[in-house]
């Protein structure tokens, strides 16, 4: 049998088995498999060498029955439909688990953000931002930060949004800057979440995390933090991490502050004095505790899956492990906590971002991390609960409690 490699064909087949386990009512099922709406668009940029060029993007709205959807944009050059559709499947999941009062939806744009000058990047941001801009509203889609776009390509988008309105209009996007209605505590949310994820799975499987030892894949915005807050607020020994290009190991550790430094000098974490140079696909297979995927999808596969000798998989990133690995990691014993709760923390503190935008009055950082473990730790031990109660894997337990709570909104509302 050939493994399914296709986002969003692995997202539908990850619905279908939770839809079986709960037994869920089939018109509920059928609404659920696809998405509700699709946006594609064309969006012309003026280039610095004087001539235009047309970038393809994408908007998927999942479902909105508990609220507004929300979800990320991608810029990436191997961006594609069936992985937008995919990552906004899986926020609509993420949303309903967190109990945040959202829908799912996720952007992206084909393009290659290295091959950009910043003012190509403003004006793709921008054009973006023109082309979909009846599809989203702090009301009706509220888009954020994902692979390769940032605070300031989020601080264009309002702007252009905010212009199109005739008024200023924080509450459309999130992941903003903090001069202009950002967060506290957002730029680390994703990682400090997956934290608090951690310190409870290993409660649950009597791991003292300041003997383990981590190893991170991905090193941006979730995998660089990860590493630093590993080192704070558990002390544990990271001993590998990676970007695109490779990775380092050293079973004496490596250290946060050294690390950042060598990669913003040399633009890698290759290289690193005193560690070994380790290929990503050697990254996953370390005799560690925890492994932490922080970079693409489809990384554990039913080919690598049987090497993974972590304790724990805390997925970091979307989508790191393919259907056809669950079965043998649970069968190995990795308890592998499923990406949209360990990765819940963006998108929780990003609800708290417009949260405070709709209402003006902003919260110190004690208030937004005192909320988001609050919210992320419930999640997690509902999650436990299910597990037992439907003796079945974390993600499994994970997806029946969100379908769960899309469904009745929309019994609810009367969609079936
Ligand atoms: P990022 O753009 O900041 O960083 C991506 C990192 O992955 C970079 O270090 C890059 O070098 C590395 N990478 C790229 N291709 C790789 C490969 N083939 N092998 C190994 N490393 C590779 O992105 P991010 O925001 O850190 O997102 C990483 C993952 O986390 C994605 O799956 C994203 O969807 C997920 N995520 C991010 C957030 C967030 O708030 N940033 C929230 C939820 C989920």
């Amino acid at each position: 049998m050939i493994e399914e490699l296709d986002p969003f064909k692995n997202a539908q087949k990850q619905l279908d088995e939770a839809a079986k386990i709960m037994g869920l009512d089939p018109d509920a099922h059928a609404l659920l498999r696809e998405p509700m709406s699709i946006l594609q668009v064309q969006i012309p940029v003026k280039m610095d060498n004087g001539r235009t060029k047309a970038f393809t993007g994408f908007r998927v709205h999942y479902n909105d029955a508990r609220g507004p959807t929300k979800g990320g944009i991608r810029f990436h050059p191997a961006e594609n439909l069936s992985t937008v559709k995919a990552l906004a499947a899986w926020m609509t999941w993420k949303t309903s688990l967190a109990d945040i009062p959202y829908g799912g939806a996720k952007g992206g744009v084909i393009c290659d953000p290295k091959a950009l000058s910043p003012g190509e990047m403003e004006r793709l941001s921008r054009g973006y931002v023109r082309a979909i801009g009846e599809y989203i509203g702090p009301e009706i889609d509220i888009p954020a930060p994902d692979v390769y776009t940032t605070p300031q390509i989020m601080a264009w988008m309002m702007d252009e949004y905010s212009r199109l309105a005739g008024f200023n209009e924080f509450g459309v996007i999130t992941g903003k800057p903090l001069e202009i209605g950002g967060s506290l505590g957002r730029g680390d949310a994703t990682a400090k979440g997956g934290m608090f994820v951690l310190r409870e799975a290993a409660k649950k499987l009597k791991i003292d995390m300041k003997k383990a030892t981590v190893a991170i894949q991905g090193y941006g915005n979730a995998g660089e933090f990860t590493h630093k807050l590993v080192e704070e607020m558990f002390g544990s020994k990271v001993v590998a991490v990676s970007d695109s290009k490779g990775g380092i190991y050293s079973k004496d550790g490596l250290d946060f502050k050294k690390v950042k430094a060598h990669k913003e000098k040399t633009g890698n974490v290759k290289g690193f004095k005193g560690a070994k140079n380790i290929t990503n696909a050697e990254l996953l297979e370390l005799p560690v505790d925890v492994l932490i995927p922080a970079a693409l999808e489809n990384q554990i596969t039913s080919k690598n899956a049987k090497n993974v000798k972590a304790k724990i998989l805390l997925e970091l990133a979307n989508g790191p492990t393919t259907p056809d690995a669950d079965p043998i990691l649970l069968k190995n014993n990795v308890f592998d906590v499923p990406d949209f709760l360990s990765n819940s923390g963006g998108v929780i503190v990003s609800y708290f971002e417009w949260v405070q935008n709709i209402g003006g009055l902003y919260w110190d950082i004690d208030e937004v991390y005192n909320r988001l473990d609050k919210k992320i730790s419930t999640s997690f031990w509902e999650m436990v609960s299910t597990m037992e109660k439907y003796k079945t894997s974390p993600r499994m337990a994970a997806y029946i409690l969100a379908v769960e709570r899309v469904a009745k909104a929309m019994k609810t509302r009367g969609w079936y």
